[in-house]
């Protein structure tokens, strides 16, 4: 579904906060990127998520070779088949916690009249049908950041990417997104967490470790792929080999949003 070859990202200044990683994420996998702050988790997401470009190397997303694409073209790339979902919540200070999943189907170009009834479905979803007439500031740390979740779910993304989703949480509040995203991922959605965390990238099934702008372990359970050494890794980056994994188009034929299962 996505994969990174040999991505690098030095900004101008000269940070190098990403040097050379290859990562594959395929459809229906829940993984944790943890590392330490300073490692490049975040550089890797806005890449991954074409947020912003790589320096080198590539980034190819449902079959489409991001470098080759117009910010434009991107852009509605994005809002076809990603979510984004952020430490800090970002959402609209004036506007009900269903306005504010409403929002991304306007972005979207979903008519009026069917905005409300998906955003009311991805809020109950999330389990918060009840507070959908609520404003942020009456809502709890907790519940901001499922209304969050329920806005980068309302479009049926092909794939969620959180950067430190529990990061801005108590553990109790932290424990139950997490609890969320490992329900949605059953449910079907390919979700990327980001976590400086260890405890939380443990309870998910893959961990990508960084360290420096590198991936310096990769514990992928599923079978014959377990643990390996860097090293062995770069050893078989054959060129694009392996299932096409363009997959993700399955159910999404005319990209129409709405899919809120
Ligand atoms: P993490 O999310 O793991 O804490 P980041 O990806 O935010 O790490 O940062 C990795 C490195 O890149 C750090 O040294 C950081 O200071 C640097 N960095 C991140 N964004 C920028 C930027 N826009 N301009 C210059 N340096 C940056
Ligand atoms: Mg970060």
């Amino acid at each position: 579904m996505l994969r990174l070859t040999e991505a690098s990202k030095t900004f101008p200044g000269g940070v190098t906060a990403l040097d050379g990683v290859s990562l594959t994420i395929h459809e229906g996998e829940l993984l944790a990127i943890v590392g330490p702050s300073g490692s490049g988790k975040s550089t890797l997401l806005n890449i991954m998520g074409t947020l912003d470009r790589p320096t080198h190397g590539t980034v190819e997303f449902a079959g489409h070779d991001a470098g080759s694409l117009s910010d434009r073209r991107l852009s509605a790339l994005r809002g076809r088949w990603l979510g984004f979902v952020f430490q800090r919540f970002h959402l609209t200070d004036g506007l009900t916690a269903a306005e504010n999943v409403a929002t991304s189907l306007l972005y979207a170009g979903v008519p009026r009249g069917r905005r409300t009834p998906l955003a009311l479905a991805a809020l109950e979803r999330v389990g918060l049908g009840h507070r959908a007439g609520h404003l942020p500031h009456q809502l709890s740390g907790g519940e901001r950041q499922r209304v969050a979740i329920a806005r980068a779910l309302v479009n049926g993304p092909a794939l969620v990417l959180a950067d430190e989703p529990t990061g801005a949480l108590d553990s109790a509040n932290g424990r139950a997104v997490l609890d969320l995203l490992v329900r949605l991922n059953r449910e079907g959605t390919t979700i990327a967490v980001i976590t400086h965390d260890g405890d939380v990238a443990a309870r998910l099934p893959r961990q990508v470790e960084m360290r420096d702008g590198r991936i310096v372990e990769d514990k992928d359970p599923r079978p014959g792929t377990g643990p390996r050494p860097v090293a062995e890794q770069d050893a078989d980056r054959s060129p694009l080999g392996g299932p096409a994994s363009a997959g993700g188009s399955a159910g999404r034929a005319d990209g129409a949003p709405g899919q809120t299962r």
